[in-house]
């Protein structure tokens, strides 16, 4: 029978005030397997204020200690329960198990990370001109954070923001996808037996207008959200007409630049998980690979015949290499993506369509697709696809490469393949993007602080970087000296 959830609000477990639900699909099989409450406007507004209260009643009153010892032990559910959040997620997303397990271990990596800064936020004591003055800044909390998240990874996009967020002492409302929001409640369980205070960490689900009511909130005082650039602007938008920052995860079109001198065993193998690994369905993509002639051939060859091996199949298998589109409006959206770059006249190497073999008929399954030959300025190279298709584009000179990798809206990530130091750098210092990886790609760690330029956002996630966009700067001047200053005279 499916699961019926409800909605986490001020440490409670509560119907949505609209009745309604919408109904989570396997993409596996197209099962309804549990339904989630589509939240309404009294419902948002309760899970704001909740976050409120408990902003100012307990949560900015903890010690620092008392919030790391909180997340650890939030870390330490989430680790143990990984198995199982891991099988949740693979269903509601169809992402492959072998992914979405090792990713809750590593959602909980990054909830000890920020554990580990909740009483490391130091401020700074400021020299001034003036005598007998002392000036501190310190960073505090911004009070409440709405964290917006897409369906490709919500445990893991969720551990990008809340443990930052509540490390820095803020309290928080997440509203996952309505494509897969089965997690984010999950997670509630644990975060309950944590025994984190009610209202700290609230979730509301449901759809565009869920989102859209939390941003448009007064009582939300900063908000951070991964998603496409397309709401990222209207949100970026909503929140400029009530004065409150912004964080924007977006998406990508991320070149993959292979130049004939890199070791290119490991660039076919960075080249897959770019583009296949989750099904393509990762903002960091390397969906543009971009190869120098004299090895253009061999690794096309080399691709097409991994990619038709790649193993499609029951996510939840763990010998699955590959698993479903996220959702059909997704999978539709592939397939478009698909036919539109064969009328554009790239040539098809591998896949190219729906797979449909057997049991693969049951579920949104794309082939592993490679198109060769393909132009920097063919639509298939340029708009986010979000999907398991690969554009291979050839080049001559490094200064080619840096003109095409950059000639994109986005500015996500860039991967470089090169055994020279020199060139390694050069190409560091001209990729417009927020990530450069060289010799790997689509390796991610709590320590290393993400995000993008350009369309694909601003601000940053992990890191240091990504504790301190959960806090704001009070500045403070005492003066301590016994002087009597002219009170009309500037104050010098
Ligand atoms: P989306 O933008 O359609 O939706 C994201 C979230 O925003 C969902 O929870 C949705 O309900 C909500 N939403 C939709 N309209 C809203 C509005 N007007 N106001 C407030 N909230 C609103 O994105 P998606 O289809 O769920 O995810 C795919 C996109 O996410 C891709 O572009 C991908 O590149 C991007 N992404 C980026 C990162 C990153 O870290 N940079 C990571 C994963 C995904």
């Amino acid at each position: 029978m499916a699961e019926t959830y409800q909605l986490f609000i001020d440490g409670a477990w509560r119907a949505s005030s609209t009745g309604e639900t919408l109904s989570a699909v396997n993409p596996f099989n197209q099962e309804v397997w549990a339904q989630v409450p589509s939240a309404g406007g009294a419902d948002v507004d309760a899970a704001v204020a909740a976050a409120r209260r408990a902003y100012e009643t307990t949560w900015r009153r903890t010690t620092g200690l008392e919030r790391a010892t909180l997340l650890n032990r939030l870390a330490d559910l989430l680790e143990a329960d990984a198995e199982r959040m891991g099988l949740l997620e693979t269903t509601d997303n169809g992402k492959v198990i072998r992914e979405t397990r090792p990713q809750m271990v590593y959602a909980a990596r990054v909830f000890r990370f920020f554990a580990g800064y909740a009483d490391k936020i130091y401020g700074s004591v400021i020299p001034l001109d003036q005598r007998g003055m002392l000036d501190m800044a310190l960073r505090e909390p911004y009070g409440v954070i709405a964290a917006i998240t897409a369906w490709n990874s919500p445990i893991a996009l969720m551990a990008n923001k809340v443990p930052a967020a509540l490390a820095a002492g803020n309290c928080v409302v997440i509203k996952p996808s309505e494509h897969a929001s089965v997690t984010t409640l999950e997670f509630c369980r644990l975060v309950e037996k944590a025994g984190f205070p009610p209202g700290v960490v609230n979730v509301v689900t449901g759809d565009a207008r869920v989102g859209k009511a939390l941003v448009a909130s007064p009582g939300v005082d900063k908000v951070s959200f991964t998603g496409s650039p397309a709401v990222g602007r209207e949100i970026a938008a909503m929140a400029g007409r009530n004065l409150r920052p912004v964080t924007l995860e977006l998406g990508g079109k991320s070149a993959n630049i292979v130049f004939a001198d890199a070791d290119i065993d490991k660039a076919v193998v960075g080249a897959l998980a770019g583009i296949f690994g989750a099904t393509g369905q990762t903002c960091v993509a390397g969906s543009r690979l971009m190869v120098q002639r004299p090895v253009y051939e061999q690794m096309v060859d080399r691709l097409a015949a991994r990619a038709e091996k790649i193993v499609l199949g029951d996510p939840r298998d763990p010998a699955t290499e590959m698993g479903t589109a996220a959702n059909e409006p997704q999978f539709r959206r592939i397939l478009d993506f698909i036919e539109g770059a064969k009328t554009e006249g790239a040539r098809l190497v591998a896949g190219g369509g729906a797979a449909r073999d057997g049991d693969l008929a049951k579920g949104f399954f794309i082939k592993p697709t490679i198109f060769a030959d393909v132009r920097n300025d063919m639509r298939v190279a340029q708009e986010e696809i979000f999907g398991p298709v690969l554009s291979i584009i050839p080049f001559d000179e490094e200064a080619e490469a840096v003109e095409m990798g950059n000639a994109s809206q986005y500015g996500l990530a860039a991967g470089v393949w090169t055994r020279d130091i020199s060139r390694a750098m050069r190409m560091i210092h001209a990729m417009r993007t927020g990530v450069v990886w060289v010799n790997t790609y689509r390796v991610v760690a709590a320590q290393a602080p993400f995000g993008g330029i350009k369309d694909s956002g601003f601000g940053r996630e992990r890191g240091e970087q990504g504790l301190l966009e959960f806090t704001t700067v009070k500045n403070v001047m005492i003066d301590f000296s016994d002087e009597a200053r002219d009170p009309f005279a500037i104050k010098t």
